[in-house]
């Protein structure tokens, strides 16, 4: 089989890694190729994901929202079901698989917010591989729990103390293990971003939502939905279920970043919903990331850690260039708003980042017809959300409760 090296999507996307890496890189680059064409893989992999995650989700009808919204009938694809609580966890499964095939041993991954990172050591144990995960000094101290979950599902956090200490410092840092520990060892890369083949291997993992999306709106309507929404970080669950899409061309796709305080004020994670994002090459791929004039990366804002990321899946930005996918953003008290909408008539509780895509639907949903569908992509369960939403709506009783914990544990010592 022949194999295709530093793919690009249009303009964007490539294979920028340092020479001692490129075996590596080919390598993967070949297993994934050979699984992908092998169609017992990809049987493996959905059985796996059966008796494993609880897949397929649901397909939800959101008959309070639709009626109290008066426009379109809205679908929810519930994600949030998964095993450990988000889409992640399609990935993390998808390349433990990969790995076992290659014989790898062990496992490391990068992350920021720290999901990833539990989906990673929930995989790593499973299938028992040795994993070490690596994340900024300053992520660790904002997202203690899912440090806590990490250690207790036997995985090493290595604590990263360069640069800014947030989730680039953990990318190169886990590349620098992976440098010097290919043979063994896999690198699970979270999102659909980085070198070649990671953006197409993610995608094609997550596409698994979108195949069951598309399934589940055909039995239940027996045509397809006019518009999909769903939130973006680095890109994952959006082309997951917009890959069952992709090719209709009457379905809208409308993808939703993250507009922080607002697309003016600078502090946002809106790549292509503003004006900030720029071309540029970093962490192994071509894309468009946040930067100021000087081509400086930009800081980014959100209320949701996991769409806090200055760049974006050169898929998705291609995507975005032919105009195949509507990019919008949504404001953090827009998020917080939809958040308390989908909880009280719905009783579902989005992720804040699932909520950006709540959002943009509910700005929209009431200008549409009744005849019109829509399915929104729930990528996972807002539970981990309780100090941030806590926060946000200012429950006292909260405040109160953890600082009795606090003084409890003092008392204690
Ligand atoms: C990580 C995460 C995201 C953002 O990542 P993508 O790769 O853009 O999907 C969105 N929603 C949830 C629940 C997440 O955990």
């Amino acid at each position: 089989m022949e194999i295709h090296r530093q793919k690009y999507f249009g303009k964007f996307g490539g294979m920028y890694v340092p020479s001692i890496l490129e075996t590596t890189f080919d390598e993967l680059t070949q297993a994934y190729q050979e699984a992908r064409s092998d169609p017992a893989f990809w049987d493996g992999f959905a059985q796996y994901m059966r008796s494993y995650s609880g897949r397929p989700t649901p397909l939800t009808f959101a008959e309070n929202l639709t009626g109290y919204l008066g426009g379109a009938k809205i679908y929810i694809k519930r994600e949030d079901l998964n095993h450990t609580g988000a889409h992640k966890i399609n990935n993390v499964i998808g390349q433990g698989l990969l790995a076992k095939r290659m014989g790898k041993k062990r496992v490391i991954a990068e992350t920021g917010a720290g999901q990833h990172g539990v989906a990673t050591a929930t995989m790593a144990a499973k299938f028992g591989f040795e994993c070490e995960i690596y994340m900024g000094e300053v992520d660790v101290k904002r997202q203690r729990p899912n440090v806590f979950w990490m250690e207790k599902l036997g995985a090493k956090v290595n604590v990263v103390k360069d640069g800014t200490r947030t989730l680039k410092d953990a990318i190169n840092a886990t590349f620098r293990d992976w440098a010097y520990s290919m043979e063994t060892t896999h690198y699970v890369l979270g999102t659909a971003c980085g070198p070649y083949p990671f953006p197409e291997m993610v995608a094609w993992f997550q596409s698994i939502v979108g195949k069951e999306a598309k399934k589940q709106i055909l039995d239940v309507e027996d045509r397809l939905p006019n518009h999909v929404y769903a939130c973006v970080g680095g890109g994952s669950n959006s082309l997951g279920i917009f890959s069952g899409f992709m090719d209709d061309k009457d379905v809208e796709l409308v993808g939703v970043e993250a507009g922080g305080l607002g697309l003016d004020t600078g502090k946002h994670a809106a790549r292509l919903a503003s004006k900030d994002g720029k071309i540029g090459i970093a962490e192994g791929m071509k894309t468009v990331f946040l930067q100021t004039e000087e081509g400086q990366m930009m800081e980014t804002h959100s209320i949701s850690a996991g769409l806090d990321y200055v760049g974006i899946s050169p898929i998705l930005a291609d995507l975005h260039e032919r105009k195949r996918i509507r990019f919008e953003a949504a404001t953090d008290d827009e998020v917080v708003e939809a958040l308390r909408l989908a909880l009280r008539k719905e009783g579902i509780v989005p992720a804040l980042e699932s909520a950006h895509a709540f959002a943009q639907a509910f700005k929209e949903a009431p200008r549409m017809g009744k005849d019109e569908i829509i399915v929104i992509n729930q990528s996972g369960r807002g539970d981990k959300d309780i100090f941030t939403v806590a926060d946000a709506l200012k429950d006292r009783a909260w405040e109160d409760f953890i600082i009795q914990k606090a003084e409890e544990y003092r008392a204690g010592r």
